[in-house]
C-alpha cells in the first residue's frame, strides 16, 4: 500500500517577516526618548531588506518612491513605518547587540521542524548535521577596536579583522543550508591571548547544546576540529562528531590503522562507472599516549572508469561504523563542503557582499551586519525549499543573480502591496500596468 504523505505546509515569506518584526519590536531602545526619531524595528528592518534585496542602494530608491507617493515598499513589504537615512541606520545598528538577534535562526528552525521539513534533514532518525567552519567577515588596515584580531606582516603591516565561528544545518542530497547562530572569533576584554576559530568553536558548541537542548545532533567540521579537546567538547555536551582527519594531522592514527591487514570495506558504483570505496575501523586511537579517545575511522575513496584513485577523503566519528550505516557517514562527511559553497561563497560572492564594507562601526555594526545578512539568505534558502511561489520565480528568471536583478528593477519602478505581488510581477512579466498599484 502506498503511504499518503501530507503535502508540507508553505513557510512563507510574511509568516518569517512578522516574526522577524515581533522580535524587533521587542527588542530595548538602547537611546534617549529625544532621539528615538527611527524605531529599533524599523532600523533593523530597513537593514534586513537592503539584505534581503542585496541592495546598498535600496533605501535611496525607495525614498524615491515615497515622495511620489507617499508610501514605499519598504511600508508595504516589510512593513517599516519611517525608514530611517543611511548614517541612521549605522549609529543606532551599532548600538544594538548582536546577540539578541540570536531567536531570529532559532525561530525559523522551529519553524522548520514543526512544519516536518527537518524530517528530510535527519542523517539518522531525528539526528540533524550542524556542519561549523570559521571565516573573516571584516578586515581593515586601518579601522580596528580592542576586540578586533590583528596580525601583523614581515614588512610591520598590521591587519585588523573580525571572524565568525558559523555552523549550517545540511543534509547530503539537499541543496539549502540552515545557517545557526555564530560565535564570533573576536578578542575578549582584559585578555592578552588573541581568540582563535578552535576557541570559537569549542564556545559555539556549549551554546548550540544550550539553545537546542533535546535535538539530537552530528557535530562536522574540517582537520581543525579532529583533536582531542575539540572531540571532548563535543562529547561532554552529548553531541556525535564527524571530523576530517587528514594524514598530515593523524600520523599516529594512520600508523596505526596501517598494522591491520585488512579494513572492514563496502563500495557501489555509481554513473561512469566510477568506482566509490568506503573504508573503516572502530575503536583506534586518535594520538599517542594513554589518554587518547578513541575514535572509529572512516575512508571514502572515489575511483574512475581506468581505476585511478581520484579523490580520497578521511575522518573520525564516535558513531559505531557498520556495513548498514558506513555510506551513510561518507555521504554526511561529504556534504562538508556546501557550508564554504553554499554559505560563506554566497555570502561574499554572490550578491549579498559581505565583503563590501558596511562599516566596522564603535561597538556592534559589522557583527549585526553579518547576521542580518545571513538571517535574509536564511530566508531566501526557507523560500527556496519551501515556497512554490519563489520557485516559480526561479524557474522564470533561471539564474538565481538573474531573478534578483528582476526583483530589484521592480521594487525600484513599482509600489507593490506586498512580496507575494511582486513576485507574480515577475513570474507574469507582461502584466506590470494592471498588477502593480503605482508606476514610478
Ligand atoms: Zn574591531
Amino acid at each position: 500500500m502506498t503511504s499518503l504523505r501530507k503535502p508540507k505546509k508553505n513557510l512563507s515569506f510574511d509568516a518569517l517577516r512578522k516574526a522577524l518584526s515581533d522580535h524587533f519590536d521587542n527588542l530595548a531602545d538602547p537611546r534617549t526618548a529625544d532621539n528615538s526619531q527611527y524605531t529599533v524595528h524599523d532600523t533593523l528592518m530597513s537593514a534586513f531588506a537592503c539584505m534581503y534585496f542585496q541592495d546598498p542602494s535600496l533605501l535611496a530608491f525607495q525614498a524615491r518612491l515615497e515622495k511620489k507617493h507617499q508610501r514605499s515598499n519598504m511600508q508595504t513589504i516589510f512593513r517599516v513605518r519611517k525608514t530611517p537615512k543611511d548614517s541612521q541606520l549605522r549609529d543606532l545598528t551599532d548600538r544594538i547587540s548582536a546577540a539578541t538577534l540570536a531567536p531570529c535562526f532559532k525561530d525559523i528552525h522551529e519553524r522548520l521542524r514543526r512544519s516536518k521539513y527537518f524530517e528530510d534533514y535527519a542523517v539518522f532518525p531525528e539526528t540533524l548535521m550542524c556542519v561549523i567552519d570559521g571565516t573573516t567577515y571584516h578586515s581593515s588596515k586601518l579601522v580596528n577596536c580592542k576586540h578586533c584580531l590583528h596580525k601583523t606582516s614581515k614588512s610591520g603591516e598590521t591587519t585588523y579583522s573580525h571572524g565568525i565561528l558559523q555552523g549550517a544545518i545540511m543534509y547530503p542530497d539537499k541543496k539549502q543550508v540552515f545557517p545557526v547562530m555564530p560565535e564570533a572569533i573576536s578578542n575578549k576584554d582584559g585578555s592578552k591571548k588573541q581568540d582563535c576559530e578552535t576557541n570559537a568553536a569549542k564556545r559555539f558548541i556549549q551554546q548550540l547544546r544550550q539553545d537546542y537542548p533535546r535535538q539530537k545532533c552530528i557535530s562536522g567540521g574540517d582537520g581543525l576540529m579532529s583533536h582531542q579537546p575539540m572531540i571532548e567538547t563535543v562529547m561532554d555536551n552529548n553531541m556525535h562528531y564527524l571530523f576530517v582527519a587528514k594524514p598530515g594531522d593523524h600520523k599516529y592514527l594512520y600508523e596505526w590503522i596501517e598494522t591491520f591487514d585488512t579494513l572492514a570495506e563496502t563500495s557501489f558504483y555509481s554513473d561512469k562507472d566510477r568506482r566509490h570505496v568506503i573504508r573503516w575501523q572502530n575503536d583506534v586511537p586518535l594520538k599517542d599516549g594513554d589518554d587518547a579517545v578513541r575514535v572509529n575511522f572512516v575512508e571514502y575513496q572515489q575511483f574512475n572508469e581506468d581505476a585511478k584513485m581520484t579523490f580520497r577523503h578521511a575522518w573520525v566519528t564516535d558513531i559505531p561504523l557498520t556495513q548498514d550505516n558506513a555510506v551513510v557517514v561518507a555521504r554526511a562527511g561529504r556534504c562538508r563542503w556546501k557550508i564554504k559553497n553554499e554559505c560563506f561563497n554566497s555570502l561574499k560572492n554572490q550578491g549579498y557582499e559581505l565583503t563590501h564594507n558596511y562599516g566596522h562601526g564603535k561597538a556592534n555594526l559589522s557583527l549585526s551586519m553579518y547576521l542580518l545578512t545571513l538571517l535574509a539568505l536564511t530566508f531566501h534558502q526557507v523560500c527556496e525549499l519551501t515556497d512554490g511561489m519563489y520557485q516559480a520565480c526561479r524557474e522564470a528568471s533561471g539564474a538565481k543573480t538573474r531573478m534578483w536583478e528582476d526583483l530589484r528593477a521592480l521594487m525600484r519602478r513599482f509600489l507593490v502591496e506586498d512580496w507575494q505581488q511582486l513576485m507574480d510581477m515577475l513570474i507574469n512579466e507582461n502584466d506590470y500596468e494592471t498588477t502593480a498599484i503605482k508606476r514610478v
